[in-house]
């Protein structure tokens, strides 16, 4: 039996992977459903299986794909209006009904007329979009079988996963544009990790190892493919002399990140590089580019052998300069033509994220980032988020299969990426764009006539990580910083910065804002490492140690950052000091005892000492609210973190994350209790997730009565917009009715309904 229930979950994702397998790969949106249904038949052993969708002209339900009737929904039309059948109601009412048995329902009908027998058990699950019901996907079942609660949730997510495929092919038959497979569309699905629409050539930045490598590249001689290498390294040079006095001006690249193509160009003039390269190609006679790819690829493995963490990195190092001299290589090659810079608005596909990549990025030339690896916390990711870049991550291959030049659509919402797309697909998705664009500029018009005082009590303070984030904070005119992320500082050292160093960083945070800033202590571990620094191996490092654990494993680094705290606290500038990943009193306080400490030895009074507060990160402290109450200062609940933990699903998963949600009942009922518990402590409760910076995470954290919000500064404007907007009764209505619901989708459907009731514009930019 409890080998059954190990198989049957396992089964479940099975199909989840099955059926993305099938979007993902088929072409042609009819084959697509027709495999779907198909797939979902036979996996759980259902007699029937259809697939429902609207047509808004006719005001009818057409069957749009079918296993197990005898019709074929392509040549047989089959339409149920919305008042019909149990199909009807799934329609009317925008909820699942599962019903065994079926006839018993008062809305129970069926159709011998398409050879429907009297099918006992039903399942219907809504497939909406933009929070309109566009069809219903059902299932059926001869004999009375009772559906399992996970067969329906499974349903839900297959029905998801069609709105999602059907929002795009929607549009292609509304323009009568027949199939994708006509237009050589390809389609690719990965993870939308930063929003936006983005319509460009592709720019495959680490494209040409894995291209030339296999191919054959005939030597003219020697000599002549030595001074092609030479002069390739000497343009290399000079390209990332002036690729570094140019970000060395500019503000959003940190001083550290422009070290980087520092430290590449003295790779460059190393002469291992050089000798390494030059060796292999006399000694074979390769031509310049064969041997700078042998040559790289044997320097690179072997620094990816070596025990180091730190050196082990370097190898991503050493491709990086490779592909800029193959670059240079072909551009010769080629008349002239610009290989190693993207054209403006190019989008940029990469196997994996690299420095380069963040350099292009800081040169705002590329409109969009796919890659094969990476996920929403990588480094890329987040100052594509900043920069409101459309990122999408996770697509198996993409790297090998797109060719550069071709025309592509990133959709970084959906995860959806189109590749030589039709026209009609083109015209809607530069329609979607201009949309979003006009919305955009409404809301940011707004945000430039707001003062905090318009914001119903709420207040809205910045996350910041990189230098990026200072600057769109203060183009927001945001005055508080919620939480600094300083791992993302500190990972732009060779070596662990001294007190002097940390000094300097939190000085040039400080003096960028007027209000305080929030310094969290370094939350390394688990996905967030730092190159010199060795973690032990461990199974699950994200219960192991990271945060505030490491921390205090390794007090005097502790110790470094807290005095560079207090000494940049010491010249005048506001600070709080907040500890990630609190689960026991005594981190606390130790943490404080410190402060204290160096505050003793430094010389500020203990009056004058930064306030320090907990983040709300391990379900464990739901139960000590009060026994930290007097400990604390202010507490900042980190729901990307405390939403993993409570519903065990790791943030970064593909494989279980459609289980993360902020929606989820306990998330939502747990939340509440923190409120209410923490309502007369007198101190500031913040919330600093993502969860904060979505209009419809923002407004069910308002509803639960939290009025401090830290987002990510891009995100200000829209929630000053949604804020303004809020009274007491509808607030009120939002909390009850968020509380009482038992599913998710339920909880997010309604914050999405009312969220439309406030205003339109705040779904389009979710
Ligand atoms: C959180 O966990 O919500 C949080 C803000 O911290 P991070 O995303 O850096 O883990
Ligand atoms: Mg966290």
């Amino acid at each position: 039996m409890k080998e059954r229930t190990v198989e049957r979950a396992d089964f479940h994702l099975k199909i989840v992977q099955e059926i993305s397998d099938i979007v993902n790969k088929a072409t042609g949106l009819n084959t697509i459903m027709k495999r779907i249904v198909s797939k979902i038949g036979r996996s759980l052993n259902l007699d029937v299986v259809s697939v429902y969708i609207w047509d808004s002209e006719k005001n009818e339900l057409v069957l749009r794909a079918n296993r197990g009737l005898k019709i074929n929904p392509e040549k047989d039309s089959i339409t149920l209006k919305p008042e019909e059948g149990l199909t009807g109601l799934v329609f009317e009412k925008h909820r699942p009904i599962i019903e065994m048995p079926a006839s018993h329902h008062p809305r129970y009908r069926y159709f011998p007329e398409i050879g429907e027998e009297e099918y006992e058990s039903y399942i219907g699950v809504p497939i909406i979009l933009n929070n309109k019901s566009i069809g219903v996907l059902v299932g059926q079942t001869k004999e009375r079988r009772s559906l399992t609660p996970a067969e329906e949730t499974l349903f839900e997510i297959i029905s998801a996963r069609l709105a999602g495929l059907l929002e795009v092919a929607d549009t292609l038959d509304r323009l009568k544009t027949p199939s994708i497979v006509k237009h050589e569309t390809r389609t690719y699905q990965g993870k939308g990790v930063s929003s936006g629409i983005a319509i460009g050539n592709a720019f495959l930045f680490r494209g040409l190892f894995r291209q030339l490598r296999d191919e054959k590249i005939d030597t003219l001689s020697p000599d002549i493919e030595l001074e092609r290498l030479d002069k390739a390294i000497s343009d290399v040079e000079d390209e990332l002399h002036t690729l570094i006095e140019t970000i060395s001006s500019d503000e959003i690249l940190s001083q550290a990140e422009v070290d980087i193509f520092r430290a590449h160009l003295l790779i460059l003039k190393s002469t291992v590089l050089k000798k390494t390269i030059t060796d292999i190609l006399v000694k074979n006679k390769f031509s310049a580019e064969h041997a700078v790819i042998e040559g790289i690829e044997t320097i690179a493995e072997q620094f990816e052998s070596l025990e180091d963490p730190y050196l082990r990195e370097r190898a991503m190092d050493f491709r990086d300069i490779g592909e800029r001299i193959l670059h240079d290589l072909l551009k010769s090659k080629n008349g002239g033509t610009s290989f190693a810079e993207p054209e403006k608005g190019a989008i940029l596909i990469a196997h994996d994220i690299g420095p380069s990549i963040i350099s292009m990025l800081n040169n705002k030339k590329v409109s969009a980032i796919v890659t094969e690896l990476g996920s929403e916390t990588s480094h890329a990711t987040i100052i594509a988020k900043s920069m409101g870049i459309p990122a999408v991550v996770g697509i198996d291959g993409i790297s090998s299969i797109a060719r550069s030049g071709e025309k592509l659509i990133v959709d970084g919402k959906t995860g959806f990426v189109f590749s030589n797309p039709d026209d009609s697909l083109i015209a809607e998705y530069e329609s979607n764009f201009r949309k979003l664009e006009n919305i955009k500029e409404i809301i940011e018009s707004e945000n430039d006539l707001l003062d905090d005082n318009e914001l119903n009590g709420i207040t809205i303070t910045a996350n910041i990580g990189f230098p990026i984030d200072i600057e769109i904070a203060k183009q927001n005119n945001i005055k508080d910083v919620g939480l600094f992320r300083t791992e993302f500082a500190f990972t732009q050292f060779e070596k662990w910065p001294g007190v002097r160093d940390q000094l300097k960083i939190y000085k040039k945070v400080a003096q960028s804002f007027d209000g305080y800033i929030t310094v969290r202590t370094l939350d390394i571990g688990a996905d967030k490492l730092l190159p010199y620094i060795d973690f032990p191996q461990e199974e699950n490092p994200l219960l192991g140690l990271r945060a505030i654990r490491f921390s205090m494993e390794y007090l005097d680094l502790f110790k470094d950052q807290l005095k560079s705290i207090l000494l940049a606290s010491k010249k005048g500038y506001k600070f709080r000091i907040l500890l990630p990943m609190i689960s026991n009193l005594w981190e606390v306080e130790t943490a404080r005892e410190i402060v204290e400490q160096i505050g003793k030895e430094i010389g500020i009074a203990p009056s004058d000492l930064p306030e320090i507060g907990i983040m709300m990160e391990v379900p464990a402290i739901l139960y000590q609210l009060d026994d930290y109450k007097d400990l604390v200062d202010f507490i900042s609940i980190g729901t990307n973190d405390l939403i993993q933990y409570i519903l065990a699903v790791d943030r970064n998963s593909n494989k279980v994350g459609h289980l993360y949600s902020g929606f989820h009942p306990s998330v939502i009922r747990m939340l509440n209790h923190v409120s209410e518990s923490t309502r007369y402590f007198g101190k500031e409760i913040s919330i600093c997730g993502e969860l904060a910076g979505t209009p419809s995470g923002a407004l069910a954290l308002i509803s639960l009565g939290f009025k401090f919000l830290s987002v990510s500064p891009s995100r200000a404007p829209v929630l000053r917009y949604l804020c303004r907007r809020l009274d007491n009764g509808l607030l009120g209505d939002v909390k009850k009715r968020i509380l009482n619901e038992k599913k998710t989708l339920e909880i997010q459907r309604f914050i999405i309904d009312t969220l439309e009731g406030i205003s339109p514009s705040l779904i389009e930019i979710e």
